[in-house]
This record gives structure tokens, C-alpha cells and sequence, in this order.
């Protein structure tokens, strides 16, 4: 087993119970599964100690690892009951995409940036996953040959979520985005037939989605 999964256990107990569950998030599965994975694993040695408090923080490339009351709300949202194929947009440092690993089926994370995307692979692997796809590309147009999904999660902002991911949704299939650029929100799209409805989880801030039907990449 890796060992740092037996390290700071009881900071990774605090800030499941601070920031999620005293926060209203009341999913026990979510909450095991942030109590089960080592955040500090996924950022660099020196902010380590930073890991489990209420920020996200800076990975490289300026990307960041998401602040863990963020995580929670948007993997919340997705409803996971252990069965879902779920694609993740966004790799980032791999913190996710563990928590989506201990709550679905199999997950399928897509990042742009290349030494990120290989940085996160290698630590998921160390830790043991084994049901992660990872794929390096533009992830705005999505993974069609391994879709639709049964769920979807997007960890950048774009002015709008990409009708080209809406239709890699199953029927009855839940959709987590932020939207916008100056001022974001967090969107929860979900599918039935041939409607879709979508809600407002609050407002958010985001690195933003770049490609292809996100932002466009600077010149
Ligand atoms: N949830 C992640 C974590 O736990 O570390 C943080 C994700 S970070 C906020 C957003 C990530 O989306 C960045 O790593 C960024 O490079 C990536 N990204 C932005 N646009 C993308 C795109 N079109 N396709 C794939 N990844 C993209």
C-alpha cells in the first residue's frame, strides 16, 4: 500500500468534517472517499502542509487543485451511486479524478497539459487505481468513442458548457460545469429524452476551459 495514505489522516478527517459536512454537504460516501485519499499526495512537496485547508492551490502551468469544499460540492452534485461511467474534463493533479475512482465505475479524465496530465497518471497509479482512463488532448470535444456517460464533470470555465459534451450525455445523465469567465457559476445540466434542465449551484472561480469550444488558446 502507498504510504501516504496513512499520513495526516486525522488533518484529512478535520477538513471533511469543516468543510464538507459542516458545510451542509451530507454524502457519506463522498465524505469516506475524501477521508480515504491523501490530498497532499497531489501538490508539491513544499505545500504540502496546505493541502488539507480551505484554498485551492497552485500545481504548475498556472493550473490549480481545486479547494476541497469545491470538490465536494461538484462531486455532490453528480449523484454517484458506484456504477457510473463517468468523463472528467480536466485532470489537473489527479485529486479528482481519485475521488470519482472511489465513488463510480470508471472514470475517463482528459487534460490539455501534457506535463500535468503525466504527473497526475503517475501518482494515480502509485496510489493503485486501476479504473482511469487518461487521455491527453483538448478535452472540449469530449471522449465520443467511449460515450455517452453517465456523468460528466468539467473543472475549467468556458462562456458556455460545449453542446458537443451535452450530447455525450446518457438519458438521465448530470452534468457539473462552471460557466463564464469574469463571473462564474456553477451549472448542474441534467438530461431526460430530449430535454435538458439546468440549475444554479452558486457562484464559483475557475482556471479556464481552453480549446477548441472553450476559450481560445492565446496566440
Ligand atoms: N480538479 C482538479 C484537481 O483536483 O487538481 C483541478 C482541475 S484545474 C482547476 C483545471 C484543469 O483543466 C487544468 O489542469 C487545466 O489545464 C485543464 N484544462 C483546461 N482546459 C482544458 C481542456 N480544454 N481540456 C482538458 N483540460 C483542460
Amino acid at each position: 500500500m502507498n504510504t501516504a495514505v496513512n499520513q495526516f489522516v486525522g488533518q484529512r478527517r478535520k477538513m471533511v468534517e469543516e468543510y464538507v459536512l459542516n458545510r451542509g454537504i451530507k454524502n457519506f460516501r463522498l465524505a469516506e472517499a475524501m477521508s480515504r485519499v491523501p490530498r497532499h499526495y497531489f501538490v508539491q512537496e513544499s505545500l504540502q502542509h496546505r493541502a488539507y485547508g480551505d484554498s485551492p492551490l497552485p500545481i504548475g502551468q498556472n493550473q490549480t487543485i481545486s479547494q476541497p469544499y469545491e470538490i465536494a460540492r461538484m462531486t455532490d452534485a453528480l449523484n454517484l451511486t458506484g456504477s457510473e461511467w463517468v468523463l472528467e474534463i480536466g485532470t489537473g493533479s489527479g485529486y479528482q479524478t481519485a475521488i470519482l475512482a472511489e465513488m463510480a465505475e470508471k472514470v475517463f479524465t482528459i487534460e490539455r497539459i501534457k506535463s500535468i496530465a503525466s504527473a497526475a497518471h503517475k501518482r494515480l497509479d502509485a496510489l493503485g487505481y486501476m479504473n482511469i482512463v487518461y487521455k491527453i488532448f483538448d478535452g472540449t470535444y469530449g471522449w465520443l468513442d467511449q460515450g455517452p456517460f453517465d456523468a460528466i464533470l468539467i473543472t475549467a470555465a468556458g462562456p458556455e458548457i460545449p453542446s458537443i459534451l451535452i450530447g455525450q450525455l446518457k438519458d438521465g445523465g448530470r452534468l457539473v460545469s462552471p460557466v463564464g469567465e469574469k463571473n462564474q457559476e456553477l451549472i448542474l445540466l441534467q438530461k431526460q429524452g430530449d430535454q435538458t434542465s439546468r440549475q444554479s449551484l452558486g457562484e464559483c472561480s475557475f482556471v479556464p476551459l481552453i480549446g477548441k469550444y472553450g476559450i481560445r488558446p492565446p496566440a
